[in-house]
């Protein structure tokens, strides 16, 4: 007898989705992470007091998927600011008003921001996944919004989003994700980000996973892992898209966005709001105002990210941006995260198939869309599709 229904491979949130959606429906499943803690790409280290998620990231809490399948109230959730400062000015994004005051600058961007946007959180989702393909950038400039805009707010805020200052990630992504921005702001857990994968951890049966275990190949029915051989009726191949090509050799591997976040301790915070900040490729916030037990009492905790791993002095911008001196700050931690986010250009299919041969099944953010929405859809469409094959089996 096999040692499981399923093997899935990897306990980032598209393994954990799959893995808690596949026993939900009643099958035996093994869950198999390499390494010492789930989450993948989400996780949170404790560093004397302060939580440093592992690269500056966000939850959207309107992300659909996330909504299916988490109880949001559990998860504490810390708002930030909705909106931006850039330049020096702020465009907020709590209403419309937001743009009309944007508009004393310049009355022809804030109207069509208004109208895109409106747009985007009235149209259904389906249209949006379906709209003719192009860049963010030529569906800026076909919004009739000024390259100066585009320069000053849409290619920082977004290169801080897609980890792509050149704006070539699809207009359908970016349409998706900011009808979420407006519908929902950005967030994130009290105890990290780390809360996200923990919360579909804790519904993972008790003997179903199986951390520090490398997963060296598979085929259909086989995993071959550092400690041992694993045999199931289906495989799951939840890595990363470089791993999974590797494992997997239909799969072609994709092309990545990096990015550096280095965190550093202050003696006092340097803008008492929990807003991001943003200076062409850099983007700052304030962590432990957005969320007070991000810092132990009595400090505060301030991140600054670029969509690059080459090394940068981010300092002397900081201080400028945040109009005071940087010499009280400690750095403590940087994370260079050369594989953040699989590149996502105009022609990206954004439902890859989740089957690529029988009884062997691919999910991940890189098979929908690079975001925590699109690893947990990954994972809800590959327990389907498992769960319909065994079942046709069976009968
Ligand atoms: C710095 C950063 C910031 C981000 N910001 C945001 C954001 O603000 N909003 C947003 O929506 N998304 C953001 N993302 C993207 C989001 O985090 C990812 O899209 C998502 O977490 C991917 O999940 P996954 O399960 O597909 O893959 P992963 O998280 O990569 O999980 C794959 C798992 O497989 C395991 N694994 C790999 N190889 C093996 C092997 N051989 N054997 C066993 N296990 C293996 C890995 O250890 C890992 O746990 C960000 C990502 C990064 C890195």
């Amino acid at each position: 007898m096999e040692d499981a229904d399923v093997i899935v491979v990897g306990a980032g949130l598209a393994g954990l989705a799959a893995t808690v959606q596949l026993q939900a429906a009643g099958l035996r499943v093994v869950l198999v992470e390499a390494a010492d803690g789930v989450g993948g790409r989400v996780r949170t280290d404790e560093m004397d007091g302060f939580l440093l998620d592992r690269g500056f990231q966000v939850l959207l809490p309107a992300y659909p998927e996330v909504r299916r399948l988490l109880d949001l109230d559990r998860l504490r959730l810390q708002p930030f600011t909705r909106g931006v400062i850039a330049g020096g000015n702020e465009l907020s994004l709590d209403d419309l008003t937001g743009p009309a005051r944007f508009a004393v600058r310049r009355p022809g961007d804030a109207l069509a921001v208004a109208a895109m946007s409106l747009r985007d959180v009235l149209l259904p989702g389906r249209r949006l996944r379906t709209a003719p393909p192009k860049s963010t950038e030529r569906e800026l400039r076909r919004w009739r919004i000024s390259e100066q805009t585009v320069d000053e707010i849409f290619r920082p805020f977004l290169g801080g989003v897609f980890l792509d200052p050149e704006l070539t990630t699809s207009s359908r992504l970016f349409h998706l994700i900011w009808r979420c921005f407006l519908r929902g702001g950005a967030a994130v857990p009290a105890n990290g980000m780390r809360a996200l994968p923990q919360a579909l951890a804790d519904l993972v049966a008790d003997d179903a996973l199986r951390l520090n275990t490398h997963v060296e190949s598979v085929s259909p029915g086989t995993v071959e892992t550092s400690s041992g051989t694993l045999t199931a009726r289906a495989v799951v191949v939840a890595t990363d898209g470089t791993t999974a090509a590797g494992l997997v050799p239909q799969l072609t591997e994709p092309t990545w966005n990096a990015v550096t976040t280095w965190y550093f301790a202050a003696p006092e915070s340097p803008l008492r709001r929990p807003i991001l900040l943003l200076d062409g490729d850099l983007n700052t916030v304030v962590m432990s105002e957005v969320a007070p037990t991000y810092a132990p009492p009595g400090q505060a905790l301030i991140s600054a990210s670029i969509p690059t791993t080459q090394q940068a002095d981010v300092r002397p911008r900081l201080e400028r941006l945040y109009g005071t001196s940087t010499a009280g700050w400690d750095l403590i931690a940087e994370y260079q995260i050369p594989h953040a986010l699989p590149r996502m250009t105009s022609d990206h299919l954004f439902t890859s198939p989740a089957k690529t041969a029988p009884g062997l099944y691919v999910a991940g953010d890189h098979r929908d869309t690079s975001s925590i929405q699109g690893a947990l859809v990954s994972g809800r469409r590959v327990a389907a599709a498992v769960t319909t094959d065994l079942r046709r089996r069976k009968s």
